[in-house]
């Protein structure tokens, strides 16, 4: 599905006094939406070649800060600009603000008007261009798992993130009752996403109480990675709107279930014919599949970081709870990390489950097709698949259980550094350690409480 707004339709809205405001957006390294709000004449008569903004945008944290150690940008060069390009493809109207529509923005260098190597846009476009020069098109679904609040996020905020409590009193997992509770969120959610362009399935009760997953149908990998962040925006605008606050945080509580986001690949053809798809092999994977997967899970240490960029993402990685900690794969089993979907048909397509819902989408596709195409390229041998509860099973590589670890492990990986290039693995690689730095600086309610009288 593409934008269902082209310039030229947004040109005549905005002539008849439909549109008098387009958001103009670039994604950030945290997958944030980050830009500015023009005013609709503006854009059409100029803005729509390019603007600018601080080049800190591609280097600061999710706070705003302004860590040291990044080649790309530091105090000593003065922070200079980029160029914003928008990308007149992505121009969709934004139905839950009125008189407003948004376009994406590629990032440029301010003197050479090349992509800067690190935007994420740049970083997924990438992939698929390798995927592309051998004739292959990725397809790919991101699930958005959130959590849904009582209380505003400013209401929260001004309560220190106290006594937080779901907008339910129970697990919700497929149910409809407690959905209807959440409809006032949830139905202009799906119905204003699905009139932009965002081609939203459904939406359903999940594993725990206050948590909903958003399912989007698969798309090429750009536009899945677009449809994700403008969903997981909308989301929490929408939630702010009806008084409440809708969360990513991947485990806001160690008694809760934390929220993820799996995602489902499948290569195809330029002609649209499934690559993974072949009708006389065992569940139907073809060899194409069975090399990628293999790729998928033997790189998966190396690019856990890009799944897992935080360190409140490693406190998902529990037994027993439908998130994954080894890197195998299995048929239908929500244990493993990765989990085949749709054996023997042309639906063929293997899910990865290891993301947190706090993952930057382009990243983690871009890492995953990355890991994907090495194995193709290697001819990687597929293992066996796991049975039964793969959390028991021994002599498996685990992922990563920290972020220190799966910094090491981003840091050092000659696959990445290939496919990506040096200097995109270089700056993440900062972005993670400067994680850690931040939270061995400070001091938690945990350490207090715990050693305060005690120690
Ligand atoms: P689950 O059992 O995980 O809930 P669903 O049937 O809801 O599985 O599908 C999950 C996601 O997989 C959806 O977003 C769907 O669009 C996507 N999907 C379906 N077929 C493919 C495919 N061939 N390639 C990639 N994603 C796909």
């Amino acid at each position: 599905m593409t934008a269902p707004m082209t310039f030229e339709s947004l040109k005549q809205h905005v002539a008849d006094g439909i549109v008098d405001t387009v958001l103009v957006c670039l994604v950030d390294m945290q997958g944030r939406l980050m830009g500015k709000r023009f005013h609709a004449a503006n854009f059409v008569e100029h803005a729509y070649q390019e603007t600018h903004c601080c080049n800190y945008l591609l280097a600061t944290d999710i706070e705003m800060a302004t860590p040291d150690g990044y080649a790309s940008t530091s105090w000593e060069s003065g922070y200079g600009d980029y160029v914003m390009k928008p990308d007149l493809e992505s121009i969709r109207p934004v139905p839950w603000l009125e008189g407003t529509a948004m376009v994406l923005c590629d990032v440029l260098d301010h003197h050479t008007h090349k992509p800067v190597p690190h935007s994420p846009r740049a970083v997924l476009k990438r992939q698929i261009d390798r995927l592309a020069a051998a004739g292959i098109v990725a397809q790919t679904a991101t699930e958005l798992e959130f959590f849904l609040f009582e209380k505003s996020f400013e209401q929260i905020r001004k309560e220190g993130f106290q006594d937080l409590t779901p907008i339910s009193g129970y697990n919700e997992d497929y149910h409809i009752l407690q959905t209807t509770k959440e409809e006032h969120v949830m139905r202009p959610l799906r119905n204003h996403l699905f009139a932009a362009g965002v081609p939203v399935e459904n939406s359903k009760g999940e594993a725990e109480a206050g948590q909903e997953e958003l399912n989007i149908r698969y798309a090429p990998a750009l536009d899945c990675a677009d449809h994700h962040t403008i969903a997981k925006h909308a989301t929490k605008e929408i939630a702010w709107q009806q008084g409440h606050a809708a969360t990513f945080l991947p485990k806001w509580h160690h008694t809760r279930v934390g929220s993820s986001s799996h995602v489902h690949q499948s290569l195809w053809s330029t002609d649209g014919e499934s690559l993974f798809y072949d009708k006389d092999a065992d569940l139907g994977m073809s060899q194409t599949m069975q090399h990628y997967v293999a790729g998928l899970i033997k790189y998966a240490p190396d690019y856990t970081y890009f799944l897992a960029p935080y360190i409140n993402s490693y406190k998902r990685f529990a037994k027993g709870t439908f998130a994954p900690t080894k890197t195998v794969w299995s048929v239908d089993n929500r244990t493993a990390g990765f989990r085949l979907c749709g054996a023997d048909t042309k639906a063929v397509r293997i899910e990865c489950r290891i993301g947190g819902s706090d993952l930057n989408p382009y990243l983690a596709i871009a890492a995953l097709l990355a890991a994907g195409l090495k194995g193709l390229e290697d001819k990687l041998e597929l293992p066996t698949p796991t049975r039964g509860d793969v959390y028991e099973s021994a002599d498996v590589t685990e992922i990563p259980r920290t972020l220190r670890a799966a910094t090491n492990t981003l840091q050092a990986s000659d696959m990445l550094r290939a496919a990506m290039g040096d200097e995109v693995i270089d700056h993440y690689t900062r972005a993670a350690t400067w994680e850690q730095e931040e939270y061995d600086r400070v001091v938690t309610d945990y350490e207090i409480a715990r050693g305060f009288e005690k120690a």
